[in-house]
């Protein structure tokens, strides 16, 4: 089949285009019939956020039936001069003269009109929530942010690996874990529940993977710089608004590097990877200012521009416990920070991001570097304006004696992490890494007040659909 020129090229190549006969393919947005016969089609093609005007003269055509079937949804090819454009809002429009109808989209029954649909209601519809202006905007966004992802870690010598999805690691701590089985629960008879895992298909209870962090550390401590970008699952019962059973996480893990390295990849990469989306989805960031946030340009532009604060955990318990702020939870040494301590923080405080680090040894996992104060540990959350945590690492434990002593404190049995165990008593070495939800990176950047739309297809408690 010929493909169409996509519309985003249209526009900028315009000068090229002025004139030619091109083709496009899209979807019809809208539809309106003027009085003189002509009528103005709203074609979108997912290349770009703007449509573009195709205009379809009655008269001297032989699309004039087609043209009377065509409504918002139906997909076409269309034929035609490109032209500059007299109406506002577009310099150049394609004069059809040709149309060739691929689908249809009964009116009657097209769940897609012509004005504003609730998020939640496109949610119930996400196998065609991908056609509006908003979802259209965000994958595109979410897709140059992932070419961004690789481009700046593939451009300062880091290895992309791939850590598995199924995994037999429990230990993280990290909310609560999906079971891996094949085993019919319905099939399990009582008084066969000791040696139950001997029937499931890997002979041990697995899981999927909260973290690719510790198969990284394996590769970091061979390739010296390595980073994952892969889904990660996690069954949090807690509905919030940025939290996903299924979510990408981008974990570097890089062999040589401290806390303060650790601190300042991630805030490298964070600016960078925001000022490549600015750069190059200009158009869809406009529609987010516009429709979600009107200030979300400058309020990303100044954190690119700026530097992350960074301040201890103890510090941070002391600003929060001198505010006049009313918190639902109550602030005290040893307690983890909660979201509106975070977003205090970061907003009210500092009014940047800013970076939490050494955090008590008793809430954070077995697997980060004890600090010589033996009370804490080298952690980093790394918070935004607007959305809390965005990012969670750590230096590693890489003294056997300290980690062993970890594992015991925190009941992780040796046994089952021996392979993670001996990397320590063979040829270890200091390292570090973080982890960034990725989902929650494009819920702030596009200012969307929901995760369930950062992602093409939201997994929470009770929807599992499409
Ligand atoms: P939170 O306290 O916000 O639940 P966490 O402490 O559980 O986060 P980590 O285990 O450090 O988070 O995971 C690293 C990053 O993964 C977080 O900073 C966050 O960006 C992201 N993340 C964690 N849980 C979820 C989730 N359920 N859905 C989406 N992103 C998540
Ligand atoms: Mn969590």
């Amino acid at each position: 089949m010929q493909q169409g020129v996509r519309i985003t090229e249209l526009f900028s190549e315009e000068e090229e285009y002025l004139g030619k006969t091109v083709k496009v393919q899209g979807w019809v947005r809208t539809k309106r019939d003027s009085k003189a016969g002509i009528s103005f089609i709203e074609l979108n093609d997912g290349s770009c956020l703007r449509n573009l005007q195709i205009i379809a003269e009655h008269e001297e055509s032989d699309y004039r039936e087609v043209l009377d079937k065509l409504t918002t949804g139906s997909s076409i090819g269309v034929e035609g001069k490109v032209s500059p454009s007299p109406g506002k809002g577009q310099s150049i429009e394609l004069h059809a003269t040709k149309i060739e109808p691929y689908g249809w989209a009964d009116p009657a029954t097209y769940p897609l009109q012509k004005k504003r649909h609730s998020f939640e209601f496109l949610r119930q519809i996400a196998h065609l929530r991908s056609r509006t202006n908003t979802m259209g905007a965000v994958t595109r966004v979410r897709n140059r942010l992932s070419y961004a992802i690789h481009q700046f870690f593939q451009e300062r010598g880091f290895h992309y690996i791939q850590t598995p999805i199924i995994t037999a690691s429990d230990c993280e701590g990290a909310g609560d874990i999906f079971r891996v089985t094949t085993l019919n629960p319905t099939n399990i008879k009582p008084g066969e529940s000791e040696n139950i895992y001997e029937q499931d298909f890997f002979g041990r209870p697995t899981y999927l993977t909260v973290s690719g962090q510790l198969q990284a550390e394996i590769y970091a401590l061979s390739l010296g710089k390595v980073y994952t970008f892969g889904p990660t699952f996690r069954a949090e019962n807690s509905n919030t608004s940025r939290h996903l059973a299924e979510f990408w996480m981008v974990e570097p893990e890089m062999a040589f590097y401290d806390l303060q390295d650790n601190l300042q990849l991630a805030e490298a990469f964070t600016k960078t990877i925001i000022a490549m989306c600015l750069e190059d989805c200009a158009e869809d960031m406009d529609f987010f200012a516009r429709f979600m946030q009107p200030s979300l340009r400058e309020n990303l532009e100044q954190i690119v521009n700026s530097s992350f604060e960074i301040v201890t955990y103890t510090e941070a318990i002391d600003l929060l416990k001198k505010s006049t702020e009313a918190f639902t939870f109550p602030v005290e040494w040893g307690s983890d920070l909660q979201a509106e301590h975070e977003r205090y923080l970061t907003e009210k405080v500092f009014q940047k991001p800013a970076s939490i680090i050494d955090f008590p040894r008793a809430i954070k996992p077995f697997y980060m570097r004890v600090n010589d104060d033996t009370k804490t540990v080298a952690a980093m959350d790394v918070l935004m304006p607007g959305i809390g945590e965005i990012i969670g690492g750590s230096q590693r434990e890489e003294r056997l004696d300290v980690l062993l002593e970890q594992m015991q404190l925190k009941g992780i049995s040796v046994e089952d992490y021996r392979w993670y165990v001996e990397l320590r008593e063979f040829g270890t070495a200091p390292h570090s890494g973080f982890g960034l939800g990725f989902e929650r990176l494009v819920q702030f950047i596009t200012g969307l007040g929901n995760i369930r739309e950062a992602i093409p297809f939201p997994r929470t408690p009770g929807h599992a659909d499409f």
